[in-house]
Order: structure tokens, then sequence, then C-alpha cells
């Protein structure tokens, strides 16, 4: 007689748990398709380890999955001859999440608001623990291929604890029994299980039997043509590969035979799963070889940013027998991989300029993937770009253009494409950069977020024009002729002479500018340093390593505050000194660059003071 031993869940095992057992009524039917997909896994991992493996726990023993129903007993059982588990993988498979799963999972669950909640489980790889939805207890049979391995029973109710024995004559592969619940004894019905396996039980890529009936054909609808694949096909295909919830936002489906054979079927989610804090997606388009899976998350496939893409490869040129190793650089697969990225751009291009509406739907969610592959992705860089897309000096608040609109509307005599990254429209607009561009007809992109910093200095032109910041040293804008009375040359130059002495700490040049409009004064950030946002970014990590910055001051010589400072300075070098000073953080503070705001407070009191007729 053999004893059971008693083990604890993980901690984050239990939460999962608790929220599957005490929070998820709807959908509890996916439960199936997770077990299903888990045996179906271990099916594919049988067919590899075979190829290699002389010595296989019964190797005569069928790849399929068979399903059985018993309303009597309330049970369903789904049982599998795949790999299997020894005892340590029982543990380690079933007792434990690997990744900080379950703090995500609650946090998503938050976040979906509406969308199905149950359906979240299988995103985040802990798809088996939803049979606690229906379940009152979960027993899974097994024996490893290994031959040493033993015949065991792994069992629990999913409060806190499982226990592991002996269970003699258990073939190869998993067989898992569920106790229904009271409230779930519809899942121990013949037609209710059947009608759940139809929607996906042809994408399984094994024979599915349920009650000794064979339920599926198997079929790739990847390698089918688009006429022969309904609308509802793709979605199910696309729910059961990506174990998603939400609809496909797009959907690229295509044949090619030169350079390569491919027959790709690719989904880009409505929802991105990075937003709700689960952490880095693994890749997740599947890459077959005439139907046979060879790595459904293979890493050096597509290019890293693209990892939030679902759906499948399938290549027969490809050697069957290629290992996952060897699969990470082989040239073919590389080749593989750029076809497929590129013929991904090209669709997506497209699609954006037939639908603008649903491509914005659809960056709103995914830009943050754009711009990183921006950024990484070299051979791509300029594709990609192309998908960007921002605000302008001449789009309304909300509307957005893309680069080669932008490169298409240019002024004749514009030497570059010119942004300005800063937290918000208004910021912009009340700052004094963008007005002399306004004044040149010259549109001016506006990029909000920190990383369209590291996009545009990775990008550096698009269409062969250069991108240049509109507070950038080297910004030439020609004359702008302006209106007004200006300070002589004369009287300019002692005035910065004196600004420069006076702002010493702060400045490390001041000079008169030539593209201030209606602003008395604008801050540059000299050659070499960080641009603002970079430094805000490194500020907020590091605050003691990033110095205040000495900037280059120029000043506006038709201004009224600056023709007034200038003959201040020569009357009242005290009240010049205050307001210069308050020049120059105004300046700061639209460059994005003022650390320290609150001194702000003491000397606009002082000022203050000094109007008032106080000292
Ligand atoms: P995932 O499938 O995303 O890894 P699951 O919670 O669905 O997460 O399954 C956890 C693990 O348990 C699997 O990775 C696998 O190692 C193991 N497992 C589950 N079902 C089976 C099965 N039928 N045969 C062999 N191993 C299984
Ligand atoms: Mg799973």
């Amino acid at each position: 007689m053999s004893t059971p031993t008693t083990h604890e869940f993980q901690a984050e095992v239990r939460q999962v748990l608790d929220i599957v057992i005490h929070s998820l009524y709807t959908d509890r039917e996916i439960f199936i398709r997770e077990l299903v997909s888990n045996a179906a896994d271990a099916l594919e991992k049988m067919r590899l380890t075979q190829l290699t493996e002389k010595e296989v726990f019964g190797a005569e023993l069928p790849l399929e999955i068979r399903i059985t129903t018993d309303e009597t007993a309330g049970t369903i059982t789904i049982a599998d001859h795949g790999i299997g588990m020894t005892r340590a993988e029982l543990v380690e498979n079933l007792g434990t999440i690997a990744h900080s799963g379950s703090k995500a999972f609650a946090a998503a669950l938050k976040n979906a608001g509406k969308t199905s909640e149950a359906s979240l489980i299988g995103q985040f790889g802990v798809g088996f623990y939803s049979a606690f939805m229906v379940a009152d207890e979960v027993k899974v049979y097994t024996h490893s291929w290994r031959n040493d391995g033993e015949h065991l029973v792994w069992s629990s109710t999913g409060a806190g604890t499982y226990s592991i024995d002996e269970a003699p004559d258990q073939a190869r592969g998993c067989r898992i029994v569920i106790k229904l619940k009271e409230d779930a004894k519809e899942f121990a019905q013949a037609h209710r299980v059947r009608s759940i396996l139809g929607k996906y039980s042809n994408f399984v890529g094994f024979p599915i039997q349920l009650n000794g009936e064979r339920v599926n054909t198997v079929e790739a609808i990847w390698l089918k043509s688009k006429d022969e694949v309904s609308e509802e096909q793709y979605e199910e295909f696309y729910k059961f590969t990506a174990h998603a919830f939400d609809k496909p936002g797009y959907r690229l489906h295509f044949q090619s035979e030169v350079p390569l054979a491919i027959n790709a079927l690719l989904f880009l989610p409505e929802q991105n799963m990075e937003l709700y804090g689960m952490g880095q997606m693994e890749p997740g388009v599947g890459l077959y070889c005439k139907k046979v899976l060879i790595d459904p998350h293979p890493k050096k496939l597509l290019p890293e940013w693209l990892r939030f893409v679902r759906g499948v490869m399938d290549s027969e040129d490809l050697p069957l027998n290629i290992s996952r190793e060897s699969m990470q650089d082989s040239a073919l697969v590389r080749k593989l991989g750029e076809v497929v990225t590129k013929r991904l751009l090209k669709f997506l291009d497209k699609e954006a300029q037939d639908d603008a509406a649903k491509y914005r739907e659809f960056y709103s969610k995914f830009s943050r993937f754009l711009k990183e592959g921006v950024a990484t992705d070299f051979a791509n860089r300029e594709a990609i770009a192309k998908l960007l897309r921002f605000e302008s000096s001449l789009t309304g608040k909300g509307e957005v253009i893309g680069l080669a609109d932008y490169a298409g509307r240019m002024k004749e005599d514009q030497k570059a494409i010119y942004y300005q990254v800063a937290p918000s429209r208004s910021t912009i607009e009340s700052g004094p950069y963008v007005e002399a561009f306004k004044a040149k007809g010259y549109e001016v992109l506006y990029l909000y977020e920190t990383i369209d910093e590291y996009v545009v200095s990775s990008l550096r032109e698009f269409e062969g024009k250069p991108l240049q910041a509109v507070n950038s040293p080297d910004v030439e804008l020609g004359d702008i002729s302006s209106e007004g009375e200006a300070l002589s040359e004369e009287e300019t130059g002692k005035l910065c002479d004196w600004l420069k002495e006076t702002l010493a700490a702060g400045v490390e040049e001041v000079r008169a500018g030539k593209r201030l409009v209606s602003s008395p004064a604008l801050a540059i950030t000299p050659e070499g340093e960080m641009p603002p946002q970079m430094r805000q970014m490194m500020r907020a990590m590091k605050p003691d390593e990033v110095e205040a910055p000495k900037v280059i001051l120029e000043v506006n010589p038709r201004h009224e505050i600056i023709k007034k400072l200038a003959a201040l300075s020569a009357s009242d070098a005290g009240a010049a000194k205050l307001v210069g000073e308050q020049v120059l953080d105004n300046a700061l503070l639209s460059a994005g660059l003022l650390d320290d705001p609150q001194r702000i407070v003491a000397r606009t009191e002082k000022i203050m003071a000094r109007m008032l007729g106080g000292a």
C-alpha cells in the first residue's frame, strides 16, 4: 500500500485558485478549451520526443485526445497520450507558477472590466487551474514518457493543498478527471460538451474523441485559401491559438511561393495585454512545417517588437526534424521571419490608409510596439516609421498625421522635419519654440511620450529628410521678418553680456534669438547635452546624478520686456537682476528644464513687493 504525500500550493497558485473559485462565474466553458489545449501541447511534445528518443514508455499508444462524460457520476474526463509528468514535474507544473502570473492576473481582471474574465486565464499561462471553476475535485492520473517514471495520481479540491499518490496501471500521458460542482453538471452532458468542442476542435492537430466518437477533422485553416474559410472560423481559430477573449483587430492570411513557400495566418489582437501589466509577452506566432508544430513561441522568428502578433506560419521548406535550438540560428528561419515582417508592415500601411479610424484605434493601444520597432529593428526602421502617427501644429487636438503626410506637404524651402517632444499640446503651444516655425508656415510634429525622444534619435531621417527638434541648437530658419522696433545691435550685445554675467550659474551663452516672435526668450540645450525629456527621465531615476543644466538663452530684441530690461539694467541693477532671473526661469520652464520651480515663488514675491512700492 502506498501513502499519499500532501503538498501546499505555492502562494501565487493559491491566489489564482482563490480568484478562479470565488470570482469567475461567466464563460466557465473555457476550461475545456484550456485542458484540450494542454493535452494537444503534451501530444505535440510527444511527437517531437519520439523523433529523438528511442526508449519511450508506451511507444505504441496513439497520439489522440479522448474525452468522456458521465452524467450519473457527474464527471468529465480528458485524457491524452502525451508526454505525461513525473512526480517532480507534477509539483513543478501544477503546484507552482514560474512567472509572477497571479498578481498580473488579478490586475488584469480588474482592468478587463466587461471583457469576459474567465478567458483571461489561458493568456496568463494558468489555464490548468481553470478546471477549478467547475470542479469540486480534480484528479490528474499520469505516467511520464520516461521508462523510469511512476504511475501517479495528483488530486486537489483547490483549497490550499494537493496530494500525490501512486495509481497502478496508468498509461503514458495524462487523464484528468473532474468531479463537477453541483451548479456545473451541464459539463457532464455529451451534447453540451460536443457543442463547446465544435467551436475549435478542428484546429486541434490531433484526433479528438467524445465518448468514443470522433468529433473533429484535423484541418489547418492556414493552408486553405481565403475563400474557403469563414469569418467565424477565423475568429474561433484566433481565440483558440491565442487563448484570447477578444476578437482579432486585424487579420492577414497569405500564401507565397517565392522566395520561400509560406502559408501564414496572422492576427493582431484588439487588446494589448502588456497594458494590463502582465509583463513582456512571449512571441505568439507558432512555427509549423507541413501542419506539424515545430515551436509554439519561436523567439528568433519575428523581431522582438512584434511579440504581440498571434497566429501561425507554416513553411514546407523547413526540415521537419529541425530542433528548437538549431532553429534559433537557422538562416532559413531568419529569412522566413524577414519575409513575413515585410509583408505585415505593408499590410498595416495599407490598412492605415484604407480605414484610418480603425487604424487609430489599433494605434492607440499598440503604438508602443511600433516605437520600440523603430528604435530596435534597423532593417525595417523606415517602414515602421511610416506607421507612426502624431499630432502637429497643423492638426487639431486629437487628430494625427503620419510622417509620409508630413513630408508630402513640406514647404519647398523647408530643410527638415520639425518636432517638439513635450508632455502636452498646450505645453508646446504656449511655449516659445513653435511660433517661429508657424510664422514660416512650417509644420511641427507634437510628440508627447518620453520614448518619442528615442524614436526620433534612432530614426534620424525619413524619406531622406532629417528630423530636427525645434529646440535644437542647430535650427536654422533664416530671417523671420517681425514687426516692431528692436534694440540696436549694440544695445542687444550689451544686454546679453550683462545677462551672461548676472545669470552666470544658469547659462552657457546669451545671444539674440532669430526664432522668437512673441516670446521674450527661450532656452536651448547646448550641443552634446541630453535632450530635455531624456534628461527628465534620468532625473527621475537618479536625481543626484543629473546636474542643473547650463543653457543657451536666446532673447528677443523686439520684445517689450527685453527692451525695458535693457534700460532697467542701467538704472536699477537689483530690480533688473530679478527680472532677468525670472526671464531665464520662464524659459527653462517652457523647455522642461526647471528642476526647482519653488524658487519662482520667492522671486515673484520680491517682484510683487517692489511693484507695490516695497523694498
Ligand atoms: P501553460 O499551458 O500555459 O503552460 P497551464 O496552467 O495550462 O499553463 O499548464 C501548466 C503546465 O502543466 C503545462 O505547462 C504542462 O507542463 C503541464 N501540463 C498540463 N496539462 C498537461 C498534460 N495533459 N500533459 C502533460 N503536461 C501537462
Ligand atoms: Mg495551458
